[in-house]
Parts: C-alpha cells; sequence; structure tokens
C-alpha cells in the first residue's frame, strides 16, 4: 500500500454541513475499530476509515477525514459530509473542515451499487488478510493503488451481495443495513480467524 502517485482530488464545497443524528454513533464505532487494532497509526495519520449513508435513496455520505492521526477519540470535525465522488476522474466533492479520507472513492462506489447498503467499515487487520483464504472471504482480484478509480473498480469487481470483503494486500471493507451490523460483522470476523 503506497500513497505514491495517488491523483486523488477533493473539492471543498463548503467548511459546514447539518450535524446529523448519526455522527456520535459513528465516532462511536471509530472508538470501537481502534481497540480492535483495525485502525494502525503511521506517521501522520491512522489506516481505517468509516462511513454512513445519510439518507435512504441518496449517496451521500459522513466518512472519517483524512491524516487522522488516531481514531481512539474522534471529534465533529474529523469528519466529513461526502456529496459525491465522481470515480473516473477520482474527485471528491465534500464539505467540512478536513478532506475526506481517499477511500471515500470505494465509499462512494458501494454506496452507489448497494441500496441495501447504508453504513461502509473499512479496517486494517492482519489477521483477517492472513485467514481470508482459509475463511472463504471474497477478495479483490489483485493489490490497487489507495484513492484510485481502479481501486473502487477492483472492489465493484467482486462486490455482488457481499457484506464482507478483503482488498488484497490491503484490508477488509465490512458492511451493513446499520452501523452496528457493519460493525459487528467486522468483529465476528476477526473472531472467526482467530480459530482458523
Ligand atoms: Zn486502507
Amino acid at each position: 500500500m503506497t500513497y505514491l502517485g495517488v491523483k486523488f482530488r477533493a473539492v471543498l464545497m463548503d467548511e459546514k454541513f447539518p450535524r446529523d443524528i448519526g455522527l456520535d454513533e459513528l465516532k462511536t464505532w471509530c472508538t470501537e475499530f481502534y481497540n480492535h487494532g483495525f485502525t494502525p497509526e503511521y506517521e501522520g495519520g491512522s489506516a481505517g476509515n468509516l462511513s454512513y449513508r445519510i439518507k435512504e435513496g441518496e449517496n451521500q455520505f459522513i466518512i472519517t477525514g483524512a491524516g487522522i492521526v488516531s481514531k481512539a477519540r474522534i471529534l465533529d470535525n474529523s469528519l466529513v459530509q461526502v456529496k459525491s465522488c465522481d470515480i473516473e476522474k477520482e474527485i471528491a466533492y465534500y464539505y467540512g473542515t478536513r478532506k475526506p479520507s481517499s477511500e471515500s472513492l470505494v465509499h462512494y462506489a458501494i454506496y452507489q451499487a448497494r441500496k441495501d447498503v447504508n453504513a461502509v467499515f473499512h479496517g486494517h487487520s492482519e489477521r483477517i488478510l492472513a485467514c481470508a483464504e482459509r475463511a472463504g472471504i471474497v477478495q479483490t482480484k489483485q493489490e490497487e493503488p489507495e484513492g484510485t478509480a481502479k481501486l473502487a473498480n477492483a472492489v465493484l469487481a467482486v462486490l455482488g451481495n457481499e457484506k464482507f470483503i478483503v482488498m488484497r494486500n490491503h484490508g477488509f471493507i465490512s458492511m451493513g443495513k446499520t452501523m452496528k451490523e457493519a460493525g459487528d460483522l467486522a468483529v465476528k470476523m476477526q473472531q472467526r480467524c482467530m480459530t482458523l
């Protein structure tokens, strides 16, 4: 995984956006993900990004911002609202005081393709990557760089009706009708991988 050559562009619509009722639940799940080791920290940021669809029937979502040093305790201003993305051009249009995660393209692609999914939680887990094959988890065909249309398309190529997939050599994506569903599924998969 590398940031080199990422063309991903974030276009600011407005620094302000209405405070959605789901923000607090998303923050709780960020802490939960941190506690499970799904958001390892690196210099200048931390891996993993969590989002939820604001309103059924629309593709706007709230997502953790780029460059969050730790996801242990997330503040409101670490969350941004993505209005839409142009996947092929690798652009995200957003509201907030921080840029959206570069993996917003993947989140957007999933919300567009899957009307049944209202939460997309992406985390990193060596344990889940190592057991993906044995656990029968669907994986993207090849590794693609973050923030690219190639990665979003690689996810779409294997997405089908899956609720849990692995981006090869990278991390997992857990999906659900609710944040609780997406979060619980990630925890369950990690537990399953401990016994495999
Ligand atoms: Zn990642």
